[in-house]
């Protein structure tokens, strides 16, 4: 398998994943012509499109499609072997069968059911590229290919990601509405009720001083001004270690005396 073909085929699924929402296990709607051409070129169909989406797949047929191969008798004895081997995807004609490519193209309309198509059948390829939603394989030269999204799909994934876009917008505009409204409901400016009980925070407020005017501390003198206020003035304490330099000068000249004396 060549690189490039292979990436080829990641890139174009990757196109079918992200604007149509195909997940694994793919399921493919095997045709006649598609399982004649793959005898015919000794492809394993079951080996190699696992291999070349390198993903699981459902490899499916219907009964409208094994009756139509039947009905063809010699001429594509081998194909119809070939389609017997896989599962019979109910498809509704089942009492009253159908030509296959009716069969197969009404399965292919049912967009949310995300089939992948594998034919060689140029009218049938014709019909299915118009709903460009469905991916399509075919064998040319030995291999399997994924074909690339058609001009069609990709303009269907940018209509589809402008109308999501526009769903957004409006669900956007809605929300702005509701909150305008709800908004309008309340009064502009409401202030909040305060809990518990009324008045300041005790802790918060300093104790009330017991002590009378008249009994002030050592450090500070309370005055009286003339308008009846309190003024509280500080005095200047004298450093300890000048204290203890003039003890010091004390003891020494108390020693000398002493000295003197005797
Ligand atoms: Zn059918």
């Amino acid at each position: 398998m060549k690189i490039t073909r292979y990436k080829r085929a990641q890139r174009h699924l990757l196109f079918y994943r992200n604007y149509f929402d195909f997940r694994p296990p793919y399921q493919i709607i095997l045709d006649a012509t598609f399982c004649q051409a793959a005898l015919k070129n000794k492809i394993n169909i079951k080996e190699q499109i696992p291999k070349y989406l390198n993903d699981d797949v459902k490899l499916l047929t219907t009964v409208c499609v094994v009756n139509e191969t039947e009905r063809l008798g010699h001429s594509i004895y081998g194909a119809m072997l070939v389609i017997k081997q896989f599962p019979i995807h109910k498809c509704g004609h089942e009492k009253n069968p159908i030509s296959a490519n009716d069969c197969i193209f009404s399965l292919l309309q049912r967009k949310e059911e995300h089939y992948f198509l594998a034919t060689q059948d140029q009218d049938l390829t014709e019909r299915t590229r118009s709903l460009a939603y469905v991916p399509i394989l075919f064998i040319k030269t030995n291999t399997i290919i994924l074909e690339q999204p058609a001009v069609e799909a990709k303009d269907k994934a940018i209509e589809s990601q402008q109308r999501f876009h526009q769903v957004d917008s409006h669900q956007f505009q809605t929300l702005k509405k509701l909150k305008k409204i709800e908004s309008l409901d309340k009064p502009a400016h409401v202030k909040r009720k305060r809990k518990g009980p009324k008045g300041p925070n005790p802790l918060s407020c300093k104790k009330k001083k017991s002590v009378a005017p008249n009994k002030a501390s050592s450090n500070t003198n309370v005055a009286v001004k003339q308008d009846g206020k309190k003024k509280r003035t500080r005095t200047k304490r004298i450093p300890n270690h000048i204290k203890r330099m003039f003890q010091k000068i004390e003891s020494d000249l108390s020693l000398k005396q002493q000295s003197s004396s005797s």
